[in-house]
């Protein structure tokens, strides 16, 4: 059976939702305490508590503040697909983005979106023209800022959506699904999300994480990711003595930055072309240590761009002879297309399932990592599911509810298609 979230089940999407954003879980890209910071366990707690009364009997919060949970199987043991269904896991994370402020949020809500500009405050304005997506929203009931914190549907919206999955399990026990495991995770934003994550404890032999935006996008590709560090050894000389002697370290850096050229920058690319970006240089006259992302969708690229670094490199040698400069790449992370394709069926499953809720689904290649594709290296593949929400990180932050209780059918029919290839 397909589920529809409609009437008391989307009025209580709405009312989990509006709960979680009022309680603040900024993360702390500075704080190396984990999680990062306290108040994320806020949220964490009250989820293990619901999850709790929702039947899920194990749900417990760990010292990191992650929130695990079970939801048995419940196929009749005659049924074809009986112990054969994967564990499949359902993720999302508390925490919100360090970088804006995340307390007192005080949600607005437009009962149905009418199509124009909407007014935040005073000074805040989200456009149509710089939101193409409201457009798609006329006539939804919308969820946004008072333009002075985020809203923190990211991540709040998968994590609403999650628990009203679970909900509507318990309500309809005539659904069957295969065993589910839940879990909450702290300090995504701060690229920790999964730092304490015990993947064969946790127990999914699949997962998704609910943690994407545009109605019907499926997220199954993110960047190979490595960091040049490039040093630069000069040489110091009294400047006024320093005739063909001095060898100034920050003009050689300057010499590499700009060799890199306007063409591969961030600012300057999109879709799935890479990148290369200089973003720490720090030092003086005698040294200077460069820090260069580099960013492709796959290895070749990546290593196509390190080379060009190289070679830029290469030509600034020649005109600074005298100085001494290195470069040493380190592997961050890798594109989670990689492992996926060793076992395509996580994507196909959902990609069918979002067909049949009735969207159409987009394959979706993320310009960054995702606690996924970490979890994907670390043994359990987990491709990244749309949960609906707009302007991440930003306080013009929005979220239709429309996507939201697509996003919980999708999650829903995820399970039913599990249940159906697995007899
Ligand atoms: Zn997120």
């Amino acid at each position: 059976m397909t589920a529809t979230i409609e009437g008391n089940d989307r009025k209580a999407l709405l009312d989990r939702f509006l709960r979680y954003v009022k309680v603040d879980t900024q993360s702390d890209e500075n704080s190396e305490s984990s999680p990062t910071t306290e108040k994320q366990k806020d949220l964490s707690r009250i989820l293990a508590a619901e999850l709790k009364e929702l039947g899920c009997a194990d749900a417990e919060m760990t010292e990191w503040g992650y929130v695990f949970a079970t939801v048995p199987s419940n196929l009749p043991a005659d049924h074809p697909a009986a112990g054969k269904v994967p564990t499949i896991g359902l993720i999302a994370h508390v925490d919100t983005y360090f970088g804006t402020s995340g307390k007192d949020v005080d949600p607005q809500i437009i009962e149905s979106y009418d199509g124009s500009d909407i007014r935040l405050n005073d000074e805040q304005v989200l456009k149509t023209a710089d939101n193409p997506n409201l457009e798609k929203c006329v006539g939804h009931k919308l969820i946004h800022t008072d333009g002075t914190t985020l809203l923190g549907a990211d991540d709040k919206a998968g994590v609403a959506e999650i628990m009203t999955a679970v909900a509507w399990m318990k309500d309809h026990p005539e659904f069957l699904h295969g065993p589910v495991r839940i879990a909450f995770t702290t300090d995504e934003e701060v690229g920790r999300g999964t730092e304490h994550f015990d993947v064969e404890a946790f127990g999914a032999d699949y997962a998704y994480t609910l943690d994407g935006s545009d109605l019907g996008e499926i997220e199954d590709e993110t960047f190979c990711a490595d960091t040049a560090n490039v040093t630069i050894i000069g040489h110091d000389v009294h400047p006024g003595y320093a005739k063909n002697k001095l060898v100034n370290a920050l003009r050689v850096a300057a010499a590499i930055i700009e060799g890199i050229g306007d063409e591969l920058l961030p600012e300057t690319t999109e879709g799935r072309e890479p990148y290369l970006h200089p973003y720490i240089a720090s030092g003086d006259v005698t040294k200077v240590e460069l820090k260069v992302l580099v960013r492709a969708f796959s290895v070749e690229k990546l290593t196509e761009r390190e080379e060009f670094l190289k070679s830029v490199v290469a030509t600034v040698e020649k005109r600074f002879p005298k100085a001494k400069i290195s470069i040493a790449l380190d592997e961050s992370y890798r594109n989670m297309a990689y492992k996926i394709r060793e076992d395509p069926k996580v994507l196909d499953y959902a990609l069918e399932a979002v067909e049949r809720i009735g969207v159409e689904p987009k394959r979706q290649a993320i310009r960054g990592g995702t606690d996924g594709a970490r979890l994907s290296y670390m043994g359990l593949l987990t491709p990244n599911v749309f949960a609906g929400g707009q302007n991440f990180h930003s306080v013009r932050e929005w979220v239709s509810l429309e996507w939201m209780t697509k996003a919980v059918e999708v999650t829903l029919e995820i399970l039913s298609v599990w249940v159906e290839k697995s007899a």
